[in-house]
């Protein structure tokens, strides 16, 4: 048996890569994260294939699974929400197939990041603004790294993604305070790329008031910065008439 960890994309089903839909289309075995992946996706599967919901699921069931099918099937899909490198757990799985010599592979997904600012039409780059983004969470039941919290982060000033902290609202403003000013543009959009997406625009002034009035609380990326002001930044070199590329002479 041979385990495919795939990233499904953020919700819209469509944005599964060609990659991971072949690979659900063999799969003898699917163990998908159903509180975030579209089940549409599943309309891939193979007659017959075994279906598995983890997120009614602990590890070690999960593992059972594996274990169970480690002579019976020759390909296992296990499906992730996003990208497969940002909070999948992923390691974890990969770890305990390396003890036991299972061959595995990654095939990657679109973040949820990623679809968010598709939705906001944005950038995370400006040049003149930020050349940086930090991708981050708060303290939850899994603890952040002292040196890595909010208020140490808030001090570079760069692009901030805060996955899995729409429920602290509050508590993200107050330290994000501690770098930014409360006039910087924060966006909080809730099931990006699904058919009920919410986005919900502010500043750090009025952000989290806006989010609690929409009853968000989950399943929602947190965005600040200045580049979400759309404006006041300088043009790329990679398109600027004067500079020259690989590709192409300067004029
Ligand atoms: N691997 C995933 C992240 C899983 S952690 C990825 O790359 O996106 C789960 C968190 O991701 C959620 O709490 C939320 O912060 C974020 N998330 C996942 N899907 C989302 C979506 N469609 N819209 C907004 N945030 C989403």
């Amino acid at each position: 048996m041979k385990i495919y960890f795939i990233g499904a994309g953020a919700g819209n089903p469509e944005q599964l890569t060609i990659q991971g839909m072949k690979i659900i289309k063999k799969a003898d075995v699917i163990i998908y994260a159903g509180s975030l992946v579209n089940k549409d996706i599943l309309k891939y599967a193979k007659q017959g294939a075994k279906i598995y919901n983890s997120a009614k699921m602990n590890i070690n069931e999960i593992r059972d699974v594996y274990a169970k099918y480690r002579k019976k099937a020759e390909i296992l899909a296990r499906v992730h929400t996003g990208d497969t490198s940002l909070y999948s757990a992923m390691q974890e799985q990969m770890a305990w197939c390396d003890t036991r010599g299972i061959e595995y592979e990654v095939i990657p997904g679109v973040s949820s990041f990623c679809a968010a600012c598709a939705s906001l039409k944005q950038e995370l780059t400006l040049s003149g603004i930020t050349q940086t983004v930090i991708i981050t969470r708060i303290s939850g039941k899994t603890k952040v790294p002292s040196r890595e919290n909010l208020k140490n982060l808030a001090k570079i000033k760069a692009t901030l993604i805060i996955f899995l902290s729409a429920g602290h609202m509050e508590r993200v403003v107050r330290n994000l305070l501690h770098g930014y000013s409360r006039k910087t543009p924060a966006a909080v959009v809730y099931k990006a790329s699904w058919p009920d997406e919410k986005i919900i625009k502010g500043t750090l002034t009025d952000i989290a008031d806006k989010v609690k009035e929409a009853q968000i609380t989950r399943q929602a990326l947190i965005v600040v910065g200045d580049v979400l002001k759309k404006k006041n930044f300088q043009l790329s070199k990679l398109y600027n008439r004067e500079y020259s590329t690989m590709y192409r002479k300067a004029k």
